[in-house]
């Protein structure tokens, strides 16, 4: 699988709609300080469902939510979508192309879409788990992220094992089974 193109419109410094493709082999993000690099890695782990605002490096979830500049008036809503090339059919879906998409407004409404369809964050979050992009999966880390893991207790590291073997969505079935 193969992360092909990112858009991004109204969140954090991407006030225009910013399209990015990613080619085959490695991609490298240069600029400036504070020119946007991390609000494109903030931008995918928060499309791929990321519910903790302290990683996208906020206080509150609205602060994704392109805020305004100099003659620039704040937007009202939030919206990224990524491309994956599913031609390995990595994703369980019958699709070669993916697009997984998150919005949010202000008032806190949050909608996802997995190929347009409206979805709920739960079914985003059952497409990725085991494919290494899931909830707990260390496909993004950040600049803090290796003291962290180093730091962390070991029920938490554990989670970081449980998904790269791949068993992190049995759990999750299983919790939910139990609730029922
Ligand atoms: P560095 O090289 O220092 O790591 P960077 O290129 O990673 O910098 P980012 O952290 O991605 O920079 O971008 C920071 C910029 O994004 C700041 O100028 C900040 O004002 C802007 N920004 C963050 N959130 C918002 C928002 N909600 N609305 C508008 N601008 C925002
Ligand atoms: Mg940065």
């Amino acid at each position: 699988m193969l992360l092909r193109r990112l858009e991004a419109y109204g969140f954090k410094s991407f006030a225009d709609k910013t399209e990015i493709e990613f080619g085959n082999g490695i991609t490298a993000i240069v600029g400036p300080n504070g020119s946007g690099k991390s609000n494109i890695s903030d931008a995918i782990r928060w499309v791929l469902g990321e519910q903790s605002v302290r990683n996208l490096r906020s206080t509150k979830m609205e602060d994704v939510i392109f805020s305004g500049s100099l003659g620039r008036r704040p937007l009202g809503a939030a919206e990224v979508s990524v491309i994956f090339d599913n031609s390995d059919g990595t994703l369980s879906l019958d699709f070669s192309e993916v697009i997984i998409t998150r919005r949010v407004f202000r008032s806190g409404d949050s909608e996802y879409f997995i190929n347009k369809a409206a979805c709920r964050l739960k079914d985003i979050y059952e497409l990725l788990a085991d494919t290494g992009l899931g909830r707990d999966a260390m496909t993004v880390i950040g600049q803090n992220k290796v003291d962290e893991v180093l730091n962390s207790k070991p029920e938490e590291r554990r989670l970081l094992f449980e998904e790269s073997a791949g068993i992190s969505k049995y759990k999750q079935r299983k919790k939910d089974a139990m609730r029922k």
